[in-house]
């Protein structure tokens, strides 16, 4: 185990454990759906990661070593996702009668997407494991952003994909020189298929909801807002949410931030999903365990009818005193209007959005 981790914790029976873990580690009594949270020893992270040591480190979000599941970095790992511009939305604000809203464009990553920073952990701890080929199921932006991190390292991939996958979407993977498997089933067959070949093979897993180390990628949002926003916290901070990974991380980097002296406060969470595939914003309010459901919603990246990692979703939004909202495909496609005007509901003065849905 890294020195700067202490372990790992159940977020479904709170064990803890110790030890490398496997691949898709998850917690041995409770399967699938123990999920463990990467813990780190803070006392050991304090000393160096402070705001001097921060302005001499690369601007992406390997500047963040300390708080990330990999080996100290030797070199430049291949992409350098992170560090995206907060752009202030005067007009929005004022529109609303906000104090300010801030908008961070994740769309500017390596292969434009939030899951950049997930597959650049991935690829990183990969290597780290001497895995020689790395592999995921999806036909969406982390199938992208996979294919996109594994060539920059030289790193081979594997990509299932379902029978449906779009023709573009297939192409981007072919172009990063990816080794496209469709599988001729539904994107739940593509992620089996994935899952027996990386254990018959011994490739790296990227399937992301259930690996601890990616979550950590998607953390440095939270971190970012955090080193850069610490004196001025936003009030609310506003983030579609799909599997659950996303939002998750964000609040632990924020929350981290928070315990390390860089934010003065953390901010609450506004966790958005489509109003055709909402079950963790159902299970938010019921405060019941989560019941799969339909997906009917435009929002392609943000349609998931079993969210894995709803459990981590749902203590981070209750966590930071944060609420879920469902958003109409209308709404969607007319404007951000709904999320803010849901906002003034809550009375809040300030969000930063940390991608807007990307079509
Ligand atoms: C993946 C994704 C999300 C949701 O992230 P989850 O971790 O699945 O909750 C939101 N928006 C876009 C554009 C995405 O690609
Ligand atoms: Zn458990």
């Amino acid at each position: 185990m890294l020195e700067h981790i202490l372990g790992y914790r159940c977020v479904r029976c709170d064990a803890q454990l110790s030890g490398d873990l496997d691949d898709c580690g998850t917690c041995p009594d409770c399967g699938i759906d123990g999920i463990l949270d990467v813990l780190y020893d803070y006392d050991r992270v304090r000393p160096t990661l402070t705001p001097e040591a921060l302005s001499q480190r690369p601007r992406s979000l390997w500047r963040y070593e300390e708080l990330l599941p990999v080996r100290a970095l030797t070199g430049r790992p291949g992409t350098q996702p992170g560090m995206t511009p907060l752009i202030a939305a005067p007009r929005l604000a004022k529109h609303y009668g906000l104090r300010s809203v801030l908008l961070k464009d994740e769309g500017r990553g390596p292969t434009a997407s939030f899951k950049d920073r997930a597959s650049a952990i991935g690829v990183q701890k990969a290597q780290e494991l001497g895995r020689e080929r790395i592999a995921c199921a999806s036909t969406g932006n982390a199938a992208t952003s996979l294919a996109g991190a594994a060539a920059a390292v030289g790193m081979p991939a594997t990509i299932f994909v379902p029978k449906r996958a779009p023709v573009p979407k297939i192409a981007q993977l072919l172009v990063f020189g990816a080794t496209v498997v469709k599988v001729l089933g539904s994107y739940d067959d593509a992620y089996e298929l994935c899952q027996a070949a990386c254990e018959r093979f011994g490739w790296y897993n990227r399937n992301c909801a259930v690996n601890p180390y990616l979550v950590e990628g998607k953390k440095t949002c939270g971190l970012e807002i955090g080193e850069i926003l610490g004196q001025d916290m936003p009030d609310w901070v506003a983030i579609s949410v799909g599997d659950g990974c996303t939002v998750a991380g964000l609040w632990k980097g924020l929350d981290e931030m928070a315990q390390l002296g860089f934010a003065q406060k953390r901010p609450r969470i506004l966790a958005v999903q489509a109003e055709g595939s909402c079950p963790i914003a159902d299970a938010f309010d019921a405060n019941k365990d989560l019941v799969p459901g339909g997906v009917d919603t435009l929002a392609d990246s943000i349609a998931v009818s079993h969210p894995r990692n709803w459990r981590k979703a749902v203590a981070a939004v209750r966590a930071s005193g944060g609420a879920f909202i469902r958003v109409r495909d209308e709404d969607i496609l007319k404007r951000p209007g709904e999320v803010v005007q849901a906002l003034e509901g809550l009375g809040c003065l300030g969000i930063v959005t940390a991608e807007v849905l990307k079509q």
